[in-house]
Formats: C-alpha cells, sequence, structure tokens
C-alpha cells in the first residue's frame, strides 16, 4: 500500500492513523478533516466546556502528527470519491488519489424540519457549536431542551450547574427510554427533577416564538413557554452523502463486515458512522466513544494484515456524566430486555439487563465498582438466574 487517506478528522479518524502507526504501516498518511481544528475530544463538549472549566479540547499537538509522519488536511472536505479510479474530489476543487480509504465522518445533529430560523437555537456536535451556546447561556435565565438523550440530559444537568431555569421535553415516557427502556429511564428522570429540571415527559415540541431570536416555545400538549435559549438534541445522523454515487452500501451507516471493511474494495469504515456486523446483536452502528478506539485498533490489524480477525469481541462500554453521577452502561443494553434494579438509593443506582435468559449488560449510576465488576460474567454470557442470586447473597 502507498497511500492510505482517512477522511474525517475526529476520533475515530485519529485513532485509525495512529494505531495504522502502531502496526507497522510506513506508507503515506493521510488525515482528511472538515473542521479547521486539530481532532478534538467531544464528550467534554456538553460537560466541562458547557460549564466553562474548559474551552480547548484537542486530543494531540501538532507535533504529534509530524513526528508519526500523518499528513494532516485540515478545513476542506471530501466532496465526492470514484471508487473505481480510486480518487477522492474535494470540496476546494483538488483531487486526492489513494490505495486505502477509511471513512470516518461520524454524525451530524438531526434536524427538527419546519422550525423558523431564530437567533437562540442550538445543536451540539462539534467545538464550534458548543462554544457558541455557552456563549448564549451567559446572557440566559431559561433554556428549553429538546429530547432527553444522553446529549439533552448532560446539557440539563451543566446548565443547572450554571443556575439557569431548565425546561427538557421528551416525546418519551421518560429520558433515555429507547437506550436503556422506561424503567431505568424513570430512575434518570427521577435524578432531574431532583435536581430542579421541569421534565415535560411524553411532551414533544410543537413550535418555536420568536421574530429574529427565540422567546418562547409551544409545546405538544398546548402549552407555552418563554426561553431564552434553545437547545435541541434528538439525536444523530451519519455524514455519508459525499458517497453518493460511489457504491459504497449504506443503511444508516455505512455498511461493514466485522473489521471495518465495506463491499467495495479497498474501502472502509470506522467510528459513529459505520455500521459494523458485531459479534452479538447483528449489524450496528454504535455511537460511543470508546467504539472508535476499539473499531480503528481492529480495522487498522485488518488492513495492514497484522491482526487477528477472529480477535475475541470486546465488550461494549460507555458513560454520561450527569451531576456528581456517572452513569455507565457494560455490554449491550437495549430498551426490549428484561430489567432488574439491584440497588437503588434514591439516586444512585445498578441494574441488570436479561436477554433470552442470559446476562447482555450492566448499567449503574454512582455505582462504577458494580458496573465493572461484570465484565467478566457479560463476555461469559452467564445465566441471569446465576447473578441475581449473587446479588441478593
Ligand atoms: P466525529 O467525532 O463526529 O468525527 C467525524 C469528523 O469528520 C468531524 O470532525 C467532521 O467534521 C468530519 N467530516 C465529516 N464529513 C467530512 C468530509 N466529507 N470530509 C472531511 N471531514 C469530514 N460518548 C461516550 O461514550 N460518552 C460520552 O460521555 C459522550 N459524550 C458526548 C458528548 C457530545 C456533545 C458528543 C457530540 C458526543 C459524545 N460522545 C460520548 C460520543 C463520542 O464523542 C463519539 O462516539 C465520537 O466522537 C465518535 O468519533 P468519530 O470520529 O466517529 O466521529
Amino acid at each position: 500500500v502507498q497511500r492510505i487517506v482517512i477522511v474525517g478528522a475526529g476520533l475515530a479518524g485519529l485513532r485509525t492513523a495512529e494505531e495504522l502507526r502502531r502496526a507497522g504501516y510506513e506508507g503515506d498518511l493521510v488525515l482528511l478533516g472538515g473542521e479547521p481544528h486539530l481532532p478534538y475530544d467531544r464528550p467534554p463538549l456538553s460537560k466541562e466546556v458547557m460549564r466553562g472549566e474548559k474551552s480547548d479540547t484537542t486530543l494531540k499537538p501538532r507535533e504529534f502528527f509530524d513526528e508519526k509522519n500523518i499528513q494532516l488536511r485540515l478545513g476542506v472536505e471530501a466532496a465526492s470519491v470514484d471508487t473505481g479510479s480510486r480518487i477522492l474530489r474535494l470540496a476546494d476543487g483538488t483531487e486526492l488519489g489513494y490505495d486505502e480509504l477509511v471513512i470516518a465522518t461520524g454524525l451530524v445533529p438531526r434536524r427538527i424540519p419546519g422550525l423558523p430560523d431564530l437567533a437562540g437555537v442550538h445543536v451540539l456536535r462539534s467545538i464550534d457549536e458548543s462554544l457558541a451556546l455557552r456563549a448564549d447561556l451567559a446572557e440566559a435565565k431559561r433554556a428549553l431542551i429538546v429530547g432527553a438523550g444522553f446529549i439533552g440530559c448532560e446539557l440539563a444537568a451543566s446548565m443547572r450547574a450554571g443556575g439557569l431555569d431548565v425546561v427538557v421535553v421528551e416525546p418519551q415516557p421518560t429520558p433515555l427510554a429507547s437506550v436503556l427502556g422506561e424503567k431505568i429511564g424513570g430512575l434518570v428522570a427521577r435524578l432531574h427533577t431532583d435536581e430542579g429540571v421541569d421534565l415535560r415527559a411524553g411532551v414533544g415540541l410543537t413550535s418555536l416564538v420568536g421574530t429574529d431570536r427565540v422567546t418562547g416555545a409551544v409545546l405538544g400538549d398546548g402549552s407555552e413557554v418563554d426561553v431564552d435559549v434553545v437547545a435541541i438534541g434528538v439525536g444523530s445522523v451519519p455524514v455519508t452523502a459525499w458517497l453518493d454515487g460511489s457504491g459504497v452500501e449504506r443503511d444508516n451507516g455505512v455498511v461493514c463486515d466485522g473489521v471495518g471493511r465495506t463491499a467495495v474494495p479497498h474501502v472502509w469504515a470506522v467510528g459513529d458512522v459505520a455500521a459494523w456486523q458485531l459479534k452479538v446483536g447483528g449489524r450496528k452502528r454504535v455511537e460511543h466513544w470508546s467504539n472508535a478506539g476499539e473499531q480503528a485498533k481492529i480495522l487498522a490489524g485488518a488492513l495492514t494484515g497484522t491482526g487477528d480477525e477472529n480477535a475475541a469481541a470486546q465488550v461494549p462500554y460507555f458513560w454520561s456524566d450527569q451531576y456528581d453521577i456517572k452513569i455507565q452502561a457494560l455490554g449491550t443494553v437495549a430498551a426490549t430486555d428484561e430489567v432488574h434494579v439491584i440497588k437503588d438509593d434514591g439516586r444512585k443506582f445498578l441494574a441488570y439487563y436479561e436477554r433470552d435468559g442470559i446476562l447482555a449488560g450492566v448499567v449503574g449510576a454512582g455505582m462504577a465498582g458494580g458496573v465493572m465488576k461484570m465484565r467478566g460474567k457479560i463476555a461469559a454470557g452467564t445465566p441471569i438466574g446465576e447473578v441475581l442470586e449473587a446479588a441478593s447473597a
């Protein structure tokens, strides 16, 4: 291989470049990023950055890329790709040939169609969006958060820490219902209402009020709220429009095998944009931080022929910080699982997720030890009866 081009200079793109060098690849390595910034970390954008504790989350200094001989091309997007002649066309009109292409273009926030374009209405994915929302909050007294997913919940916590009145609307019966199920969603709801969040579950946003700047919102139950700022967190969509006409199959993300290979020769995908064939649970996109690094390692091993394609799958992991509580999930957790609450002290909790009679995953809030010690049991596919018995002993 003479030249590998990675499109997308986020976490997954950066980790893939690092892992390729670690795996011994010595050829040309180009990391192409649409944003003007060095690769940066996103989890702090809704937490430390929003609370004003950080303004820069850069992952590696520029010297790192020089040292590893990784060519950074920032501030220019890939516009299209010809996978036959293996040429990328960039938004600035130039072309870039590749021998192997890695797609790492991540996600962009989903928009709610039909909303007026008003100042004071934000989405959150990038550092620029995070700093813009933070700046707007400085003058605000009351914020509306649309959507109680992870980003909405984390924003609610950060805004409460800043002393704002916070209203959250969520059409589902509880926060995080589609990820963790309603039982655990109910415990997350309690956490937020105890912290003074005005949580309107089962209610969606109907429209926004304001001329140039947002001043209020009309909700699905007909009520109106006055607000100074609105943050919309209703999920994200994979960035794949630039692959139109490339022959690369997409189905809610770039369709890949279990090591990141697409069906088009010399094209791979990694991170939030990629729908990998998982060892358990079928083909799925995983939108979490640890996954980007794990996939990068597997992909680099497969691309360079140095990895073991049949290596045991990792036990998936993600976390979310809300107030002083770290919510952690280990294993695969699904809203359709049977959920057993093992501990609940009114704020912190621990729950086991059962699927087909087996311990599929565990979710804890402020219970790091209780979560992490289950890694072996989840990996081994332990019968749920066994772990429930141990928990009650
Ligand atoms: P991204 O980080 O989205 O990077 C993709 C990059 O590709 C972007 O920089 C984009 O500009 C660029 N790009 C897109 N199109 C093109 C193009 N055509 N040409 C060139 N470049 C392009 N996960 C957790 O596990 N725990 C958390 O607490 C947590 N908190 C989060 C908080 C926030 C606010 C956000 C947004 C995410 C959070 N995550 C968290 C998720 C985690 O950050 C992601 O899983 C991770 O960033 C995925 O990395 P990625 O490289 O796949 O995608």
